[in-house]
């Protein structure tokens, strides 16, 4: 069997960082056939453990990323998508899965450190966050998934999981799939930077374009893009590295000849950033046109969104109770059976 799963946070609208680091893919290995299953989460409990005291726009959110997955080609027919809180079994499984981690091993994770130091908690760590990473083993194997593709911020995750894994299998026998990373081919997807130039586009640091921009906002976003501070004139040579208009068409133009040739013109001198601009704002827009355009369609039909959630909700539970089942079985916690 080979089984995807994978997720996001509803924390926001999906922006183009999600796109080229974990939805392009998703939906290409969706469209391959080669999976038996595929299983897309919207990771609202894991949302809650760092927005506890905004749940009506968590809540606001799993529409939006709803919206933003059937925009981009996730096709329900083919895929499982289903709403992380509705699951109670994942709860269950992270509970058990608390017992073989350590707090300190917790407190390694370098995304999560990451993330405590961006989000100022200071010493006010809710419990919830610093675990999420069990949690998301709990998401992971649930669906005994082995192939799990996401953006390189999420490889401690990937291998806190296997070392939980390998941990259950190694006192309860061999109940868990040790899963994979799947990370994006080309490199500067793995990561892509926001249009501050800043490592991570990403919605809590707010330097993101979303899916959902309409095209006047997305060229008002490239035009303001960090580029390079020292290319004042037309004639400077300019520099490539951390000029975020570039990282960006390596990331998403296909004409990889053109890319080659204006990165040459740029560093010789003479190419202005205004034009290097105008020509990323077309890339961006014929990549995001038909995305809009299918989002439109789907805003108009909340309800059977809803119910497309409903139903894949209701297939995850099915799966992810056979899951606990042996879990608990192989735990010997099963007394009534
Ligand atoms: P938040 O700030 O709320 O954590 P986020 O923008 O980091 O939001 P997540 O929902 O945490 O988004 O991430 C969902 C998926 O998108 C993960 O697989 C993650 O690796 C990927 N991802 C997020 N941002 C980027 C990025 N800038 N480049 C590549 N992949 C990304
Ligand atoms: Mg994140």
């Amino acid at each position: 069997m080979k089984t995807i799963l994978t997720g996001d946070r509803p924390t926001g609208k999906l922006h183009l960082g999600h796109y080229v680091g974990s939805l392009r893919e998703r939906v290409r290995l969706q469209n391959s056939g080669e999976f038996d299953k595929i299983f897309i989460m919207i990771a609202d409990a894991q949302a809650l453990t760092d927005h506890a005291g905004t749940p009506a726009a968590v809540r606001e959110n799993i529409f939006n990323v709803a919206l933003d997955y059937l925009a981009v080609g996730l096709d329900p027919a083919k895929s499982t998508l289903f709403i992380q809180s509705q699951v109670a079994e994942l709860f269950e499984l992270t509970a058990y899965y608390m017992n073989v981690v350590t707090v300190a091993r917790l407190e390694r994770n370098p995304t999560v450190k990451n993330e405590i130091a961006q989000k100022n908690f200071s010493t006010s760590i809710p419990a919830g966050f610093l675990c999420y990473p069990i949690s998301q083993a709990a998401d992971i194997t649930a669906f005994d998934a082995n192939i799990v593709p996401v953006g390189e911020d999420q490889a401690p995750m990937l291998e806190q999981t296997r070392e939980i894994v390998r941990k259950m299998n190694e006192l309860y026998g061999e109940i868990l799939v040790e899963p994979d990373i799947l990370l994006p081919q080309n490199q500067v997807c793995r990561r892509l930077p926001g249009i501050d130039g800043k490592a991570k586009m990403s919605k809590t640091l707010g330097n993101c374009i979303y899916l959902s921009d309409d095209s006047k906002t997305v060229a008002a976003k490239v035009k303001d893009m960090y580029t390079d501070p020292l290319h004042i004139r037309v004639s400077d040579p300019g520099h490539l590295e951390g000029n975020v208009v570039f990282t960006y068409l390596d990331a998403f133009c296909e004409d990889k000849e053109t890319v080659a040739e204006m990165k040459e013109h740029y560093q010789r001198g003479g190419l202005g950033d205004v034009k290097v601009k105008r020509f990323l704002t077309e890339v961006l827009e014929d990549i995001l046109t038909p995305i809009r355009n299918r989002r439109a369609e789907y805003e108009k039909n909340p309800a059977e969104v809803m119910k497309m959630l409903k139903d894949g909700t209701k297939v995850a539970r099915e799966k992810a109770a056979e899951v606990l089942g042996r879990v608990k079985r192989a735990m010997k916690i099963n007394y009534f059976d």
